[in-house]
């Protein structure tokens, strides 16, 4: 019989992840009003923004201002990306309690994506990571294309387990494992995660994976059967894929809670809550749905 964990965290990454691609960007009130409702759902641990440069990230600019109007709630924590030490610096005033920082495993991709290689890309998040610590953040380190890179194709496993560890090492308390180009399977994640609980505890390891090839639920179940308790989602799927045009990038956090609810495993999310936030989204902000269930329960309300 093979164990399940009773409860999953939900890590909702829409209002960063979703939000920050997309050509429609939305108002400070519109993000509050979003964040707010998804911190009413039962959802504990929200990616609030990013601390990026307005020019370049346009969707994430006045980011202190959202997390500044956000409730307070007790058990909600939000966190916000922070790619240099100016995102640090104004994620301290902005009072968050949780930064993420991110390199990737593929060489290519941090190039094109950051800007430097891989091994500079650790070198430069140190001390932002040092300062963090010392203030009492909490960091959250992300690692992109996982299960493989749009530009090299498959990417060794003991490259991802190497970074994985030095992320931890750099002090982020939890790595979230990125499928980035959603070509994942179940026996990759499972044999992954199975050499990262050799040298990590089993609650350091996340799981963010996209559901552009359809993988998305399954991987994330093989990584439920490997103990993995803590996986990001995305409400309406949102977050487009940028390697694939057209496709869905994250994976619906409406999707992943309903199989969580259907395997009985607890995640105190609320999905009544979750569909007036997917509501929000989709018919008053005008964003694609890509969530499956909530396309499939709200057709079944309307009868
Ligand atoms: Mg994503």
């Amino acid at each position: 019989m093979i164990s399940m964990p009773e409860r999953v965290t939900l890590v909702e990454v829409s209002p960063r992840d979703g939000l920050q691609g997309q050509s429609h960007i939305l108002s400070v009130d519109q993000r509050v009003a979003l964040i707010s409702m998804l911190a009413g759902s039962g959802l504990t641990r929200i990616e609030a923004g990013s601390f990026v440069s307005p020019e370049r990230i346009p969707p994430m600019r006045n980011t202190a201002e959202v997390i500044g109007r956000l409730p307070d709630k007790e058990g909600v924590r939000y966190s916000a990306l922070t790619p240099n030490q100016r995102g640090l610096d104004q994620a301290l005033a902005a009072g968050v309690k949780e930064i993420a920082i991110f390199t990737g495993a593929s060489e290519t991709f941090t190039r094109k994506n950051i800007g430097c290689s891989i091994d500079e890309s650790l070198a430069r998040f140190q001390p932002i990571a040092e300062q963090a610590l010392a203030h009492g953040i909490l960091i959250r380190g992300y690692l992109s294309c996982t299960m493989g890179c749009p530009y090299e194709g498959d990417i060794a496993l003991d490259t991802v387990v190497g970074l994985t560890r030095d992320l931890y090492q750099l002090g982020c308390y939890e790595v979230s494992l990125g499928d980035t180009i959603g070509v994942g399977n179940p026996q990759r994640v499972q044999t992954l995660i199975a050499k990262l609980l050799q040298i990590l505890p089993q609650e350091a390891i996340a799981v963010h994976f996209h559901d552009t090839y359809g993988q998305a639920l399954a991987n994330i179940y093989g990584a439920l059967q490997c103990g993995v308790t803590v996986v990001d989602s995305s409400v309406a799927g949102l977050g487009g894929c940028p390697y694939a045009r057209g496709a869905s990038g994250n994976v619906a956090t409406e999707d992943v809670l309903y199989m969580l609810n259907g395997l009985g495993i607890e995640t105190g999310v609320d999905m009544e809550t979750l569909l007036v936030a997917n509501k929000l989204l989709c018919q008053n902000y005008g964003f694609p749905n890509h969530s499956r269930a909530a396309l499939a329960l709200q057709s079944r309300l309307k009868k």
